[in-house]
């Protein structure tokens, strides 16, 4: 038995070496393929923000040639306004926040900050301007605290701990055996979706940036804890030029424009208000959801009568 058990127990630990060596390749070709090859051009100068205005121009993008993504997107998020994005699953909203943060170039068009081309400056300075809730977080391999100091690195403790509470992530982390210096990732805690997105979330209210970039920053989440922090993130983006990319649309019924986008190109825009009088993509949109939440609520209550 002995004999058996050991080759057993090594195959067993063989299986789980490679399997963990397999979601390490799998991560890092997630980080490498956000990060292609885009350099500083030989004179670039670094961003300089008076204001926080972010203006797409006509812009064209494929990730292969014969694919077209965005079909000449063109609009303006005023100094700290709120500009929304929704639409269909593989629209190209994600895109667009890519394309800001230049993990990617346009074909063709511009993408301007404060008036400056963003392909023309250095990508440290744009990537220090723009605070990014992506959709999905890729946690670093190092402690939690490491994770949402990374938002800024000279913040004092109570600052991190105090953005952790905004997110609330802070009562989570202060529960775990090594509270902040617990390891998190592949060797350490894994976290839910909805723990990762509010570590997300706090590192961008540390990090306080004059741009903000939300890419369905409260979809992982429950909807009590999406109300919660969706009060969180209305905090920080108060002031703050944002382009928030939503999936809940009760959450963006304030937004100063929404932009409906439809197969790379803006099928309408206009106020919440505007856009449901005028009857079409986003007014569908927008009863599909309060009839799906209504139907919700009725079976939860039918549930508490039984
Ligand atoms: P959305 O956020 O609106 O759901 P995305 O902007 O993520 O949509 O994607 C738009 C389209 O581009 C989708 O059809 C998607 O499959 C495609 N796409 C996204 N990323 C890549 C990539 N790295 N390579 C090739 N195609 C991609
Ligand atoms: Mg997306």
């Amino acid at each position: 038995l002995v004999q058996l058990y050991i080759p057993l127990n090594f195959m067993g630990m063989l299986y789980r070496e490679i399997k963990q060596a397999l979601i390490d390749i799998d991560d890092m070709f997630k980080i490498i393929d956000r990060n292609p090859e885009i350099e500083d051009k030989p004179h670039a100068k670094p961003l300089h923000i008076s204001e926080g205005v972010v203006r797409f121009e006509d812009v064209h993008f494929s990730y292969i040639p014969e694919r077209p993504i965005l079909k000449g997107v063109s609009f303006e998020v005023p100094a700290g306004h709120t500009v929304a994005i929704v639409g269909p699953s593989g629209a190209g909203k994600s895109t667009i926040s890519r394309l800001l943060f230049r993990f990617y170039e346009p074909a063709s068009g511009r993408i301007l900050i404060d008036g400056q081309n963003i392909a023309d400056v250095q990508q440290g300075t744009l990537r220090k301007a723009i605070g990014m809730v992506p959709q999905d977080t890729v946690l670093f391999n190092d402690t939690i605290g490491y994770n949402v100091q990374y938002g800024r690195w000279d913040a004092a403790a109570e600052d991190v701990r105090e953005a952790a509470r905004l997110a609330q992530i802070d009562r989570f982390i202060s529960n775990l055996p090594e509270g902040y210096d617990t390891s998190v990732g592949e060797r350490g805690l894994k976290l839910s979706g909805g723990e990762k997105q509010r570590v997300a979330i706090a590192r961008t209210i540390l990090k306080g940036p004059p741009i903000l970039v939300l890419d369905e920053a409260t979809s992982a989440l429950d909807s009590f804890t999406e109300k919660e922090i969706q009060d969180a993130l209305d905090r920080v983006s108060q002031g703050r030029t944002t382009l928030v990319i939503a999936h809940r649309l009760s959450t963006i019924v304030g937004a100063d424009e929404i932009i409906v986008l439809d197969h790379g190109s803006i099928a309408e825009r206009g106020t919440h208000a505007g856009l449901l009088a005028s009857g079409g993509l986003y007014a569908a949109m927008w009863n599909r959801q309060r009839e799906a939440d209504e139907a919700r609520e009725a079976l939860k209550r039918a549930e508490e009568e039984e």
